[in-house]
């Protein structure tokens, strides 16, 4: 990981804002640029150098693994080490501002840092800078996320194998994440999502402990977060008889899903708005006369965090860039009865978009 030159391009910002110094306390983004992983610390960065704060816990991890700047271990909180430093160098600050990250700094965190900071040191809120540059991937996050999709493919093999009319939704979840955690996998992205019967039709719900009724959907939505990278999935399986009414009206949903992901996938390339892509795949839910139950938006990025920007939604102008890695994921929820989603993570090319996730996306009964 290219931490110095990820730094490097802070600094030259700084360099040229309105800001002396920018505070950096969202952990993902500060693993981003220094690569530390624990779970307290900030990053202060300046035109200079930058400097990095943890406490005692994280002395020898904080040591071994930051990159690109000083490190110093408080001996009581963090924030107030942060202070100490500064007004330890009072003359050199008078008349700073630092630019903190707005999103992630608490209302009670800014407060006692304006308590702790000598008169004269201003905190301003800052732009998303950091998030900004995320968006856009390296060739070593490209690999660590081509890996942690690979492995998060490999448990709805899992899933399949034990996925039945009569198994509880988290004996399911509860297979594909021991398998997980056997591969290798720091955690799962976010709590699995097996939805059977009529919770299918609930975009978010996560394995409960219900039975897993016959003739009905069950999604299947999972991820893995491997070596920091984050990777998101969703597959949606008949079971019981794929025959009869309802079996051929979920068929028409399922086909017409599949249709809407992949019209949208077929958009992705260097160029086209986020909002382009969310409309390919509306464009065919319509034409289906499904639009109305595609409820949410059809994607966003992911790298060190499951939901990054940009969000892949109605409107969004935002621009797509070679790098970038989002999700195409439609669905459709018919509540009280059952919902369909699927869902690939693709990483945008100069020549178009390549899909990383492997599964087959054909109708599946169980
Ligand atoms: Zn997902
Ligand atoms: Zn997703």
């Amino acid at each position: 990981m290219n931490f110095l030159a990820r730094q490097k391009k802070l600094r030259e910002y700084v360099a040229t804002s309105p800001f002396d110094a920018l505070l950096i306390s969202h952990l993902p983004n500060i693993r981003y640029l220094c690569g530390f992983t624990g779970s307290a610390g900030f990053l202060l960065v300046e035109e200079a150098g930058s400097v990095f704060f943890t406490d005692v816990r994280y002395d020898t991890q904080g040591r071994e693994e930051v990159k690109g700047a000083k490190v110093i271990i408080a001996r009581k909180s963090v924030l107030s080490a942060l202070g100490e430093w500064i007004g330890a160098r009072r003359k050199k600050w008078k008349g700073w501002t630092i630019g903190a990250e707005a999103e992630h700094l608490t209302v009670a965190e800014k407060k006692r840092l304006a308590d702790l900071l000598p008169s004269g040191v201003r905190v301003r809120n800052a732009p998303a800078l950091v998030e900004r540059a995320r968006t856009v991937k390296d060739t070593d996050e490209l690999d660590r996320i081509r890996a942690a999709v690979k492995l998060g493919a490999t448990l709805f093999e899992r899933a399949l194998a034990v996925l039945r009319p009569g198994v509880r939704e988290t004996e399911v979840a509860a297979e594909m994440e021991y398998a997980a955690r056997c591969a290798g996998a720091e955690e799962m992205s976010f709590p699995t999502i097996i939805a059977s019967g009529a919770r299918s039709a609930l975009p978010h719900g996560r394995a409960s402990e219900q039975l897993i009724p016959s003739g009905t959907f069950v999604v299947c939505d999972f991820g893995v977060i491997l070596a920091g990278y984050c990777s998101d999935q969703t597959r949606t399986v008949w079971v019981g008889a794929a025959s009869g009414a309802d079996a051929e009206e979920a068929r028409h949903a399922y086909e017409s899903v599949k249709e809407a992901q992949e019209a949208a996938i077929a958009a992705v390339r260097p160029g086209i708005s986020v909002g382009e892509v969310d409309a390919a795949a509306r464009k065919v839910l319509r034409k289906a006369r499904l639009g109305r139950y595609f409820t949410h938006s059809t994607g966003h990025g992911v790298g060190l965090e499951i939901h990054e920007p940009p969000r892949v939604a109605a409107g969004q102008e935002d621009v797509l860039k070679p790098g970038m890695v989002i999700t195409v994921e439609p669905g459709v929820y018919f509540p009280g009865k059952w919902g369909v989603r699927i869902e690939d993570m693709v990483a945008v090319r100069e020549d178009g978009c390549e899909v990383l996730t492997p599964t087959s996306k054909d109708f599946m009964a169980v």
